[in-house]
């Protein structure tokens, strides 16, 4: 099985895991949750939107008692507090908003000790009551949203937050801090009047790492691109992910044969055969190891000088904890992603079969749509990529499309042609029969369902059967169709589809991959 079964992880992310449904902690997520778990007082500076609620809820269910979190915003409390309860864990908060009969639940299932998480509007500290009540509660934790509230210079000031120092001065209990705002004013602020002027642990990083470039490929021959790359980086040490365990034995056979030096890696080794690759790895020069992701946890080498996927990770989180591994001493490294129509397939139909609520398979399936988009980007991918987490950049000048900017055609006519297609024949057919559909070729499948009489039968005669496939993939990359994985692939429409079938918008594709597909030989049916 492909990945399934492949990571052994420490305590924190078999709860990331188990609990929340993510597969890896994102840029600077694992840090500070070891640091809040342990005990620390932190303040951990991250991008809106780069994941920080995680970072106290995570810690919250690994330490004892009660971790209380204060959030100016009764709206993000309430939303999040219904997060964590579908999640399973015992959740409430205490605001403005309660209706009476919330209040006493909360207070109920406080009582009885159920409680893991208890939110707080900061208004709440200026009632003697409360702080008593938190004083006899048996809180482990406190954690601070948006601690920037705390300055009196910024525009955000909440007057309550001036007593959260005295709330953790009470109950003796370490607190963790947490704002978007960077500045050294507001940190030397928050230091003074939530930690008593003592410096707490701070993670101030950007996601971005400037010295790995990025480059995704269209997948043609993988074993040979991944030949073709390894031998220009003759020497160096670098890993190679694969999503099978077979692949893994393959490839570092090949790599061999070519006379590098190379090892494969997977979870269903032995112990101490993984052992040994994991220590030759450290101490080699120039090895390459070749891996399913159960290869990771422990790898600490700074020097790998290059990483390569031959297969599509799972998702954008994972396409970016696995390339970080290359170059932690800061030196230039590389990395190259082959993705293809087979990757997105079956990674869609992995979220698809597993046995996930609907709303973490819809999120899984918006993760993978990261990194499929990023894939095919038509601008710099790091832009891109840091967009995501959060944070705002310029365009790198170290990625494969500001080295070569795409070349971009109108491609809402042959969008157009291949959604008729998949629309008059029911939605009912994989990539391979639509193609056919639409160049008009005369098989055994087009004739048995009378797919030549169609109108869209032919209609696409301008481009060959790569060209077509490059533009399907591109489809599926902008999630514009999806495969079915109950129906064998077959395309099924998506909404974002829509107003470009009916003519409301035009989309773009990218010229190069389309023309390279033309470039090869005719491939033997
Ligand atoms: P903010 O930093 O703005 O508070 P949130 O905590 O709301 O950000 O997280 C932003 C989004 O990232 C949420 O949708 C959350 O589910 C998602 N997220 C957080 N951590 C991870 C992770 N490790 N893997 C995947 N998605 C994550
Ligand atoms: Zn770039």
């Amino acid at each position: 099985p492909r990945d399934a079964d492949e990571s052994a992880s420490p305590p924190g992310e078999a709860l990331l895991k188990e609990v929340f449904g993510f597969d890896v902690f994102r840029p600077g997520q694992g840090e500070i949750v070891d640091a809040v778990a342990r005990g620390d007082n932190v303040l951990a500076i991250m991008p809106t939107g780069g994941g920080k609620s995680l970072c106290f809820q995570l810690p919250a269910l690994m330490r004892g008692g009660i971790t209380v979190v204060i959030s100016p915003l009764i709206a993000l409390m309430r939303d999040q507090v219904r997060g964590l309860r579908e999640l399973g864990v015992c959740a409430g908060a205490l605001t403005s908003g309660n209706t009476p009969e919330e209040t006493d639940a909360v207070w109920t299932m406080l009582h009885e000790g159920r409680l893991k998480l208890l939110y707080l509007a900061p208004e709440r500290l200026a009632n003697g009551g409360t702080q008593r009540m938190l004083a006899e509660a048996g809180v482990s934790l406190i954690a601070v949203d948006e601690a920037h509230c705390v300055s009196q210079w910024g525009h955000d000031f909440r007057p309550d937050y001036l007593r959260i120092g005295e709330l953790r001065r009470a109950l003796g209990v370490p607190l963790a801090a947490f704002t978007a705002t960077a500045d050294p004013e507001t940190q030397e602020e928050i230091t003074r009047r939530l930690f008593d002027g003592e410096e707490p642990k701070t993670f101030l990083r950007g996601f971005d790492r400037p010295n790995i470039h990025l480059a995704f490929r269209p997948k043609d021959n993988p074993r040979s691109q991944i030949l073709r790359f390894a031998a220009a980086r003759k020497g160096r040490s670098g890993i190679v992910y694969c999503g099978t365990r077979n692949k893994t034995e393959s490839i570092a056979g090949a790599l061999r044969d070519d006379g590098h030096s190379a090892c494969h890696y997977h979870g269903g080794m032995f112990p101490e055969d993984r052992r040994e690759v994991e220590e030759r790895f450290a101490v080699e020069d120039g090895l390459i190891v070749v891996a399913t992701v159960a290869f990771g946890m422990g790898v600490d080498k700074p020097d790998i000088r290059w990483v390569a996927h031959a297969d599509l990770p799972k998702s954008i989180e994972s396409y970016y904890q696995e390339i970080g591994r290359a170059g932690r001493d800061g030196a230039p490294a590389e990395t190259m992603t082959l993705y293809g129509a087979d990757d997105i397939r079956l990674r869609r139909s992995q979220i698809d079969e597993g046995n996930a609520p609907p709303e973490r398979r819809a999120a899984d399936h918006g993760r993978l749509n990261a990194l499929l988009g990023l894939a095919e980007a038509l601008g710099c991918r790091r832009q891109q990529l840091l967009n995501y987490f959060g944070e705002a950049s310029e365009p790198c000048g170290n990625c494969d499309l500001c080295d070569k900017p795409p070349l971009v055609f109108d491609g809402t006519e042959a969008v157009r042609k291949a959604l008729s297609a998949a629309l008059r024949t029911g939605e009912s057919f994989g990539m391979g029969h639509l193609v056919d559909i639409l160049m008009g070729n005369d098989t055994d499948k087009v004739r048995q369902r009378g797919h030549d009489k169609l109108p869209t039968f032919g209609v696409g005669r301008d481009l060959k059967k790569g060209q077509w496939q490059a533009v399907f993939r591109q489809m599926m990359g902008f999630d514009l169709v999806r495969p079915d994985a109950d129906r064998h692939g077959a395309l099924v429409m998506t909404d974002a589809a829509v107003p470009i079938l009916r003519g409301q918008e035009t989309i773009r594709l990218r010229r190069d991959v389309i023309d390279r597909a033309a470039d090869r030989r005719p491939q033997v049916k």
